[in-house]
């Protein structure tokens, strides 16, 4: 990697762009996750690249719906393992959820590569091999997935998500908890649950929550996920955004 001085005011940020990269030459990250990484970037830089407080409850709402959920699954793709491999697989530990790799642009080389780095930094299974059921509604490889991983699976959890998988998802009945910066995305008009934060905060926040909420009363569990109002909170972020802009003036 190259050497980046910590001293730099934008340290993180470049940081975080030597690992894609990185993961890039690697073949974790596509090409094209390297675009979707500037698009999140860009709206991080709004977003004054910290969790806002309407984005707090979504991650607790998040925690939330993993715990009520019978066959929790949280869906992987190159760049979530280039920037939070040890973080994904600790949340899939403490909920308990399975780990399955998903992939938009999906070859076999790429399966491996990304499913090995998860069992190198400590994941003992992952889905998304075997790859023995599809998402009804899409016409593509991404929508390859395990039957008893993402396709049976009642809540999932998808980073970096494209909203056509994340309604085909929607109308198979369960409940899509997406993470996505950009508040504007079909992904995240589209989700149960939308969590508008960079991945690296998002993660190690939800499972924050799982912890706090872990001796939580079932009907308590119940009531932050059905009370929840993911519109509402979509509008909020977005007046956020707008009078932060303002404030800049
Ligand atoms: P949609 O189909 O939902 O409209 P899209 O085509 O705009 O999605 P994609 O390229 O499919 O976008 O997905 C990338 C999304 O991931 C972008 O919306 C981008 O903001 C978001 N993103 C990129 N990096 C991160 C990150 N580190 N954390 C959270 N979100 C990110």
């Amino acid at each position: 990697m190259a050497t980046i001085p910590k001293n730099h005011p934008r340290y993180m940020s470049l940081l975080t762009r030597e690992k894609i990269s990185q993961a890039m030459k690697n073949g974790i990250v596509h090409e094209t996750g390297l675009i979707a990484h500037g698009r999140g970037e860009a709206f991080d830089y709004l977003l004054g690249e910290k969790t806002i407080s309407p984005v707090e409850l979504a991650e607790k709402t998040a925690a939330a719906a993993l715990l009520y959920a019978k066959n929790p699954v949280l869906s992987v793709n190159g760049n979530v393992v280039a920037l939070s491999a040890a973080e994904y697989i600790s949340l899939a530990d403490c909920i308990p959820a399975k780990i399955e790799v998903n992939l938009f642009h999906r070859t076999r080389e790429r399966i491996d590569k990304i499913s090995d780095e998860l069992r190198r930094c400590g994941a003992k299974k992952v889905y998304g091999m075997k790859a023995d059921a599809q998402i009804p509604g899409l016409d593509h490889d991404r929508a390859l997935c395990d039957k008893d991983g993402i396709f049976s699976a009642d809540a999932v959890l998808v980073p970096l998500e494209d909203g056509d998988r994340c309604l085909a998802l929607k109308n198979m009945g369960k409940t899509v908890i997406a993470i996505d910066l950009n508040p504007l995305s079909r992904t995240a008009k589209t989700a149960s649950i939308t969590i508008v934060d960079n991945v690296t905060r998002a993660i190690p926040n939800i499972e924050q929550w799982v912890h706090k909420l872990k001796d939580a009363s079932i009907d308590e569990i119940k009531d932050i996920v059905e009370t929840w109002d993911n519109e509402k909170t979509l509008g909020e972020i977005l007046f956020f955004l707008s009078k932060r802009l303002n404030s800049l003036f």
